[in-house]
C-alpha cells in the first residue's frame, strides 16, 4: 500500500490541530473521506440532481440510474446474490430498528427468545429492550472470557424453542474482538434460527462475504467505510425479506394506495419509504470502489501490523492496562493508563494533536462486565501508519508523566 499517496487522498489528515499535526485514530466512531467520494457528491448535487424513481425526464433517470448502479456495487462488495437483498438506510442504527420492528412484528411473540451478546452497541440491544416493553420478549446474553472472547458454549447453552433470532457484533467497536460469527451461524442455523450480523466494525477493516458467511441479515454504515454519513445498508436474504412486513409507510414503497387497501411494492423498495438519500448512495458506493481498488485483504494486513505493532508498543507504558486481548482482533484498542481518568487523557492527548475517543462507547453493559466506566479508544484505518503510533505512544508517555 502507497500510504502517501492514499493520506493524499484525504485533505483532512494534513491539518493541525493546536497547531500538531493532526493524529486521527477515532476511526470506529466515523472514518474521514478520501476526495473521491467528496467530488462524486458534489458533482451528482451540480451536474445530476433530480428525485430518484418516479421521474419520466432526463435527470430523474440519470439519477435512479446512479442509485441503483450503487445499490449494485453495495451487492457485489458484501457478496450478496441479489440487489433485492440490499436496503438503503440511514445507518448501522436504523438498519437494526428496521429488523427489530418488522422481523419482530411477524416472527417474535410474548415469552419469544433472542440472542445477544455482551459486547453489543447499545444499537443492537435498545431495540430489542424496546420490542421486549412491547412483546414481552426476552433477551439472553453470551457472556465473554476475561480477554474478550465470546464463551461458545455458553453460547449453544442459551438456545430454547422460543430461541426466533441471534443478532450480534462482527466485531466489537471496544475490545476489537472479531467474533466468529461464521461457526456462530451454522449453530444457530442447525437450530433453526436466523442470524443478524452487525457489520459496523467488520465492513471497514476485511473481505465480507454474505453468502460465504451464510448470514441472513448484515448491517452497517456507510461513514464508518470512508463514505458519507447518513447512509447505510441492511442485507437480509430474500427468502426472509419477503415474509417480512415494512418498517415505514410512504410513498416509493407502494405498488397501490387507495383509503380501504395499499399493497406494497417488491424488495428492495417495500423497505424503503421517502426519498432515499440517492445522493449519499452515490457517495458509497464511490468509498466501496474506493476501499474495494486497494483491496480489503491489503487494508486487512495493513491493519493488523499497526494493530500489533501498536499493542507491543502500549504495553510497554507502565501502568497499562488493554481491555481486549481476544486471539482474533481488529483495529481497535481500548487501554487505561494507572488511574488516570480516561476523559483526562483524552483531553490531554488532544492537545497534543491526537484524536482518541474517551467513554463507555454506547457499551454500557460492556463496562459493567469489565467493572470500569469507560476507556480510551485508539481505533485505526487504512490511511493511518506506524510513526502515529509512535505519537500516540510518546503522547501517552508524556500525559502519564504529568499525573
Ligand atoms: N454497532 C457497532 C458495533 C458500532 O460500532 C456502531 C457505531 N459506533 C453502531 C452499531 C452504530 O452505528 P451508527 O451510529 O452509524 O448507526
Amino acid at each position: 500500500m502507497d500510504l502517501q499517496k492514499i493520506r493524499a487522498d484525504f485533505p483532512i489528515l494534513s491539518r493541525e490541530v493546536y497547531g500538531k499535526p493532526l493524529v486521527y485514530f477515532d476511526n470506529g466512531a466515523t472514518t474521514q473521506k478520501p476526495r473521491q467520494v467528496v467530488d462524486a457528491i458534489t458533482d451528482e448535487y451540480y451536474s445530476v440532481n433530480a428525485n430518484v424513481h418516479r421521474g419520466v425526464h432526463f435527470l430523474s433517470q440519470q439519477a435512479t440510474e446512479l442509485h441503483e448502479a450503487s445499490r449494485e456495487t453495495v451487492r457485489k462488495f458484501i457478496h450478496a446474490g441479489s440487489t433485492n437483498e440490499i436496503i438503503f438506510t440511514r445507518g448501522t442504527t436504523e438498519s437494526i430498528n428496521l429488523f427489530v420492528s418488522s422481523f419482530g412484528e411477524e416472527f417474535m411473540q410474548e415469552g419469544d427468545e433472542v440472542i445477544l451478546s455482551v459486547m453489543e452497541h447499545h444499537s443492537n440491544i435498545v431495540p430489542w429492550q424496546l420490542l421486549a416493553a412491547k412483546r414481552g420478549i426476552a433477551i439472553k446474553v453470551i457472556p465473554m472470557n476475561d480477554r474478550g472472547e465470546l464463551l461458545l458454549d455458553e453460547y449453544k447453552q442459551l438456545f430454547s424453542e422460543r430461541t426466533k433470532i441471534v443478532s450480534v457484533a462482527h466485531v466489537s467497536n471496544v475490545l476489537g474482538t472479531v467474533n466468529p460469527v461464521k461457526e456462530m451461524i451454522r449453530y444457530a442455523h442447525g437450530q433453526g434460527v436466523p442470524v443478524l450480523v452487525d457489520g459496523a466494525q467488520s465492513i471497514p477493516h476485511m473481505p465480507v462475504d454474505v453468502q460465504d458467511l451464510d448470514a441472513d441479515f448484515y448491517v452497517f454504515s456507510g461513514h464508518k467505510v470512508y463514505g458519507p454519513t447518513g447512509v447505510g445498508v441492511l442485507y437480509g436474504k430474500e427468502e426472509w425479506l419477503d415474509k417480512m412486513p415494512p418498517y415505514q409507510g410512504g410513498g416509493e414503497m407502494i405498488q397501490h394506495v387507495s383509503f380501504e387497501r395499499t399493497t406494497f411494492n417488491e424488495l428492495p423498495f417495500k423497505f424503503e419509504a421517502g426519498t432515499p438519500d440517492y445522493i449519499g448512495t452515490t457517495g458509497l458506493a464511490k468509498a466501496l470502489d474506493y476501499v474495494s481498488a486497494i483491496g480489503m485483504e491489503k487494508i486487512a494486513a495493513h491493519e493488523h501490523e499497526l494493530t500489533t505493532y501498536a499493542m507491543t508498543r502500549l504495553k510497554e507504558i507502565p501502568g497499562m492496562r488493554i481491555f481486549g486481548e481476544a486471539e482474533e482482533k481488529g483495529s481497535v484498542i481500548s487501554f487505561l493508563v494507572g488511574d488516570i481518568h480516561h476523559f483526562d487523557m483524552g483531553t490531554l492527548l488532544d492537545r497534543l494533536g491526537i484524536a482518541v475517543r474517551t467513554g463507555h462507547h454506547c457499551a454500557q453493559p460492556l463496562m459493567q462486565r469489565l467493572g470500569i466506566e469507560g476507556t480510551v479508544r485508539a481505533s485505526f484505518g487504512l490511511y493511518n501508519t506506524k510513526e502515529e503510533i509512535d505519537v500516540l505512544v510518546a503522547g501517552i508517555e508524556r500525559v502519564s508523566r504529568m499525573f
